[in-house]
């Protein structure tokens, strides 16, 4: 495939694999074994895999190959590993990695389970873990001292949108040789340009805007060569983490779309976000992409974009927030994100519900906290919809 293909061609093209039969659509290989024409053949795999050759899926499929080389082309990193879902991206890549002894910095606001991953799972192996606050790159300066193997980090931390300086962060990683794993899921693939601002791997939940239509969990690694092939897929394929063929094919088809989804769905944040501004029911609105957003600047350098979602307060905590989200049609009460579908999750009693009130405050989720993941409708009937929601609230 062409290095020199442009964002949108990759996200149709590159990857793609076609059988005898000359097929437009990518085809799915529903299959979990192969057949080898003679035991020289099979013996001759095992030791080692070409190109197109395969072995059992849970090692790699050609349509999972497919999805892996097209994301990897969109991320310009050598290779991609493509997952059952987020989690086992976010898992793979730091169990594959680390062992007992080994510290890892990571920024304190994470999503629930890759919070447990961190604190729960990597603490009962003997891996050590700094948190901190990840727009304070004093903080990531002062933590990330000789001998830190790995940070990691949210580039856009869910649900109050703050940014980590992926350059910043990047340089003060490497400056001790720590590897900095990026999860880049709401900054999205089109917004963000991790690697080349530093990250050396960078993880998805493409259940989330690569799906685009909340059908599959999936996920996907993006790295090295050496770091997919040699560090993760040997953790991968045997622990039985893998990306199903099926899955694949809903994720091919969600990329050829990705661009237009992406943008389309920022355009239309940014309007809610602006008409939103402002009103006095609401204590904040936070978006990346409003002048007031305290990393405009770097939202602006380092996506080109605010991004999809929109959180905002509503005065009156929980109570109000309940009468909003009751109060809505159009937009579905839920908890994904990067959907087509326009979502809105009340953070403080469902995703975030786990975390302690202390926890809770740090992190800016008040009572009357509401995300909102904008999806493909037409913009005004949000607009009409959020407003007549507020009233109600
Ligand atoms: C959803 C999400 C995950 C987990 O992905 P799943 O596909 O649900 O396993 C990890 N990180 C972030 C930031 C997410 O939003």
């Amino acid at each position: 495939m062409s290095k020199d293909w442009k964002t949108r061609t990759k996200l149709v093209h590159e990857g793609s694999r076609r059988s005898q039969y000359g097929e437009m659509a990518e085809a799915i290989f529903l299959t979990q074994g192969f057949v080898y024409p003679d035991a020289e053949t099979a013996e001759a795999r095992f030791v080692k895999a070409g190109e197109d050759e395969f072995i059992y899926a849970r090692y790699g499929n050609p349509t999972t190959r497919m999805f892996e080389e097209r994301i990897a082309g969109l991320e310009g990193t050598e290779d991609a590993f493509a997952t059952a879902s987020g989690m086992a991206a976010v898992s793979g890549a730091l169990m594959a990695l680390l062992r007992a002894g080994d510290h890892v910095v990571s920024s304190r606001a994470l999503f629930g389970s890759c919070l447990y991953v961190l604190e729960e799972v990597l603490g009962k192996f003997g891996v050590k873990v700094t948190f901190v606050d990840g727009a304070d790159l004093e903080a990531w300066r002062a933590a990330v001292v000789p001998g830190v193997k790995a940070v990691f980090f949210e580039s856009m931390s869910n649900p109050t949108l703050e940014l980590v300086d992926i350059r910043a962060v990047s340089e003060i990683a490497h400056a001790v040789g720590a590897l900095v794993i990026a999860d880049n899921v709401f900054a999205t693939p089109i917004f963000s340009n991790a690697v080349e601002q530093g990250a050396d791997v960078v993880v998805y939940s493409t259940t989330k805007h690569i799906d685009g239509q909340g059908r599959a969990l999936g996920g996907v690694v993006c790295g090295t060569r050496e770091f997919i092939r040699k560090v993760l897929e040997p953790y991968m394929k045997h622990t039985g983490g893998s990306m199903s063929p099926f899955t694949a094919w809903i994720m091919l088809n969600g990329m050829a779309t990705l661009d237009l989804r992406c943008r389309a769905m920022a355009e239309s944040a940014l309007q809610i976000a602006r008409a939103l501004e402002g009103d006095a029911r609401l204590s904040r609105v936070v978006y990346p992409g409003l002048a007031s957003h305290p990393q405009a600047a770097l939202a602006a350098a380092q996506m080109g974009s605010g991004g999809t979602l929109v959180t905002f307060d509503i005065k009156g905590g929980k109570e109000a927030a309940f009468r909003f989200m009751n109060a809505l049609d159009i937009i579905k009460i839920s908890n994904n994100l990067g959907d087509a579908k326009t979502i809105a999750t009340h953070p403080a009693t469902t995703t975030h519900s786990r975390l302690p009130q202390e926890q809770k405050d740090a992190l800016g989720i008040t009572p009357g906290l509401i995300r909102l993941s904008v999806g493909l409708e037409d913009v005004g009937d949000l607009i009409a919809e959020l407003q007549q929601a507020l009233a109600a609230g």
